[in-house]
């Protein structure tokens, strides 16, 4: 939560827009267009649970209709408020801007707290948010896309898209009205990853960035590099079992709602997340130190910090005491514009949200055309695919042995030339694709402008142009 002396979340991330379009040559008033949320519906409706109606409020904001669909996710949690909804589908009017991920930004929430209802009632409530969404084109393919987010997977999305066909029997595109459905219900292998997977693609992307590295003071690779992460949640999840698991990273403290682990010989992401799923709490964990203020260590003594849970986690309250060179914001909004100021001016690095955590609505984009184009992707090429590459070879296999050199190819690498791409490793190829080329166009602004000191400023310099030139295109 964001501290009361500080801006509100939406305030904040205005603050931080106002900062890049000051160095921007817009037209009057376009400014003012983009910046501004379009509209933000409140519902409230009753359900009848426990033998009672129990009243509840949901909100769908729509930030900016430069393109449509709108998309950004449906979050569950009893902080839902206007300005946080308003403050979020901002940034995904920017992050889908910068990842060229052709939507409008848009977002949801519902103020429960999930896990107090059971499925079965969950399920009551959200066929209920749905249908007053629904009716109002609020959950459409064409016009608004809702996902994931906060307190929601793709348990949620799946009673979303069915309740959408429910009301639409006719529509034969109903099912991409949702992204982030499970995937024998039209969802797209590595979507669930898609986040934590992106977060790590960022990374990659950064540590091949010499010149970004230096201004973080880091060096080398991936490996060994001690990572802190906040919130083990889908994303933070994914992002430090990738880090740890395939680079080498080693996490040496997790933060969780209920306190923190740690340990400087590092964590083993994948059992603290069973010992979550088994105990619904970090506490009790072996191999660790016990922390009960968590928070205290987002000031831990690391390489790279990964707040990956709320909105404000670092602010004034904090900031100055943050050591960590480089911030990779895997949460929407965890550093408040006050606190970026301060890291900033310490030198501090800090990969943006908007691109750091943009690996899910990417993935998303990709389910949508799925759903659209009615066909898994890969399905058309994968055995043709195959096939040449059986007669290659064959062809040198038979060179080799008609020469008389006798080289052999190695099982594996046969084995891994042979297979045709899959829809996992499609997806994960266009992922990475994304994250390098948007962090290529960001990089470039921050290095080449002298203006220009930040990444984040550099991501909304990139971003704003996009909107802009979509409104320029039509028109307006
Ligand atoms: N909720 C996610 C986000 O904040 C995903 C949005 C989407 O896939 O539309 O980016």
């Amino acid at each position: 939560m964001i501290p009361e002396n500080e801006p509100s979340f939406r305030e904040s991330v205005d603050i931080m827009f106002n900062r890049a379009v000051a160095l921007m040559d817009l037209p009057p008033g376009l400014e003012e267009k983009i910046r501004v949320c379009n509209a933000t519906y409140t519902v409230r409706f009753g359900v009848r649970l426990r033998g009672k109606i129990q009243t509840f409020t949901g909100y769908r904001s729509v930030h900016s209709e430069h393109m449509e669909p709108v998309k950004g996710g449906i979050r569950y949690a009893t902080g839902v408020n206007q300005d946080e909804v308003e403050a979020l589908a901002a940034l995904m009017t920017y992050k889908c801007a910068l990842v060229e991920a052709p939507f409008g930004g848009s977002k949801g929430g519902l103020c429960i707290d999930p896990r107090e209802y059971d499925e079965h009632e969950l399920e009551q409530i959200t066929r209920r948010f749905a249908y007053e969404l629904i009716k109002r084109d609020m959950i459409n393919p064409a016009q608004n896309v809702p996902a994931p987010d906060m307190g929601t997977g793709e348990r949620e999305m799946a009673w979303i898209a069915d309740q959408y066909k429910r009301m639409n029997t006719t529509d034969i595109n109903g099912v991409a009205c949702v992204t982030g459905k499970p995937t024998n219900g039209g969802g797209i292998q590595g979507r669930t990853e898609a986040t934590g997977r992106g977060v790590q693609y960022a990374l990659h992307a950064f540590f091949r960035d010499a010149e970004g590295m230096k201004k973080a003071g880091l060096e080398g690779t991936l490996d060994g590099k001690r990572v802190v992460v906040q919130g083990l949640g889908n994303v933070g999840y994914h992002a430090a079992k990738f880090l740890s698991e395939e680079d080498g990273c080693v996490v040496t403290a997790i933060i969780e709602r209920d306190g923190a682990l740690h340990n400087e010989d590092g964590l083993d992401v994948e059992a603290v997340h069973q010992w979550i799923t088994k105990h619904g709490t970090i506490k009790g964990f072996p191999d660790a130190q016990m922390q009960e203020e968590g928070a205290k260590l987002l000031e831990a003594d690391c390489d790279i910090l990964i707040p990956a849970a709320l909105e404000g986690v670092i602010n004034l309250g904090n900031a100055d005491r943050v050591k960590a060179p480089l911030i990779i914001e895997a949460a929407n909004g965890p550093v408040t514009a006050g606190a970026d100021e301060i890291l900033c001016r310490k030198g501090k690095v800090m990969i943006p949200d908007m691109y750091a955590n943009a690996g899910g609505v990417t993935v998303s984009y990709f389910e949508w055309v799925k759903n659209l184009s009615h066909i898994r992707f890969g399905r058309m090429q994968r055995r043709q695919e195959e096939m040449r590459h059986q007669l290659v070879v064959d062809e040198l296999e038979r060179l080799s042995a008609d020469s008389g050199i006798g080289w052999q190819l190695s099982p594996n690498f046969k084995e891994k030339y042979l297979r045709g791409a899959g829809e996992l490793e499609l997806v994960r190829s266009g992922l990475d694709d994304t994250m390098q080329t948007a962090y290529q166009s960001m990089a470039h602004v921050w290095h080449n402008r002298e203006d220009v000191n930040d990444l984040r400023t550099a991501a909304y310099l990139v971003s704003i142009e996009k909107v802009a030139a979509s409104y320029r295109a039509k028109g307006l």
